[in-house]
């Protein structure tokens, strides 16, 4: 029996292998990657690779084992059907008898289109039969503290979302809870609504910007037209600017506020601050 993580190489999967590293043996980890080459650190480290992508369904065949526990970290192919690709690992979860299958939704209180894929998602896996666990994910810190250049070149945050609040975590956070569930017991069919002890404005994450780097940085609120046209300016697809302008809307209606305290709760620790992420990507 494994611990199966897919999107075991990006961002969210490579803290998940870490802290599963500081938990169980190597050899009780499978990391699904869709490049090898990739994962070369982790098998290193003796984590077991499985190629596998959610666009060919063969390639899950036989993947997952009776009794493994599969974290499926959702992909990030917005033009590829993901509830499709995400339908795939769920079938093979299911043929193979999993003892659970935990899948990185979004808030359950987020009625933006992002979140589109996450609801249809999670009914395909309820209506699977599989033993399943929602983590319902809040924010990363990550989403804003990465994207930090032009916020400096312009000394403004330029945002749509009004004074709405987001309790976001790290994906660190994140990462713990996957873990604490993928390791501990008694997690079968539950929904979990993860996010920051703290929620924060973007007035007062521009203020923490303006006091950390000893800058003026103020707050620039914008329409959501306004934002989305700044977004395909800075050169994403026109039809992903327009969904994740949508979500400011939903910050604005608070819908990306999290206060089931669910996320300190599975990791048994407060979440991380803002503003040691602030500094973390600061230094970075
Ligand atoms: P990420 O770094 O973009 O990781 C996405 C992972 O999905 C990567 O490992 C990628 O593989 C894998 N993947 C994508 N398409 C695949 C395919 N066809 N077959 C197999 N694997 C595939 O994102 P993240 O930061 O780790 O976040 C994890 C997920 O959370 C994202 O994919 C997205 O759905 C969601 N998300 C949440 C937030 C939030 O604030 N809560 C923010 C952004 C995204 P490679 O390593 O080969 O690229």
């Amino acid at each position: 029996m494994s611990i199966v993580v897919t999107g075991a190489t990006g961002h969210l999967g490579r803290h998940v292998v870490e802290q599963l590293l500081e938990k169980v043996p190597a050899e009780r980890i499978t990391a699904v990657v869709r490049n090898e080459a990739k994962a070369a650190d982790l098998v290193a480290r003796g984590v077991k690779p499985a190629v596998a992508d959610y666009n060919v369904p063969e390639t899950f065949d036989h993947l997952f084992a009776a009794g493994d526990k599969v974290l499926l970290i959702s992909g990030n192919e917005f033009d590829k059907g993901r509830v499709r690709q995400h339908q795939v690992v769920i079938d093979a979860a299911r043929a193979a008898g999993v003892a659970l299958l935990a899948y990185t939704s979004a808030p359950g209180t987020l009625t933006a289109a992002l979140a589109d894929d996450h609801r249809a998602t999670e009914e395909v896996l309820l209506a699977s039969g599989l033993p399943y666990s929602l983590l319902r994910n809040g924010w990363y810190h990550e989403n804003y503290t990465e994207n930090l250049a032009p916020v400096l070149e312009h000394g403004a945050v330029v945002q749509a979302a009004g004074d709405g609040r987001i309790s976001s975590a790290s994906r660190a956070d994140y990462a713990a809870a996957a873990v604490a569930v993928l390791t501990g017991e008694g997690h079968e069919n539950t929904t979990y609504e993860l996010g920051g002890d703290e929620a924060w404005d973007f007035a007062s994450y521009a203020a923490e910007l303006s006091r950390q780097t000893g800058r003026e940085i103020v707050y620039n609120r914008v329409s959501v037209e306004a934002y989305a046209g700044i977004l395909s300016g800075a050169g994403l697809p026109g039809q992903l600017a327009t969904i994740l302008a949508g979500v400011d809307v939903s910050v604005e209606k608070g819908e990306l506020v999290v206060t089931s305290g669910d996320l300190s709760r599975l990791i048994g620790r407060p979440t991380t601050p803002l503003a040691e992420a602030v500094t973390a990507a600061l230094k970075g």
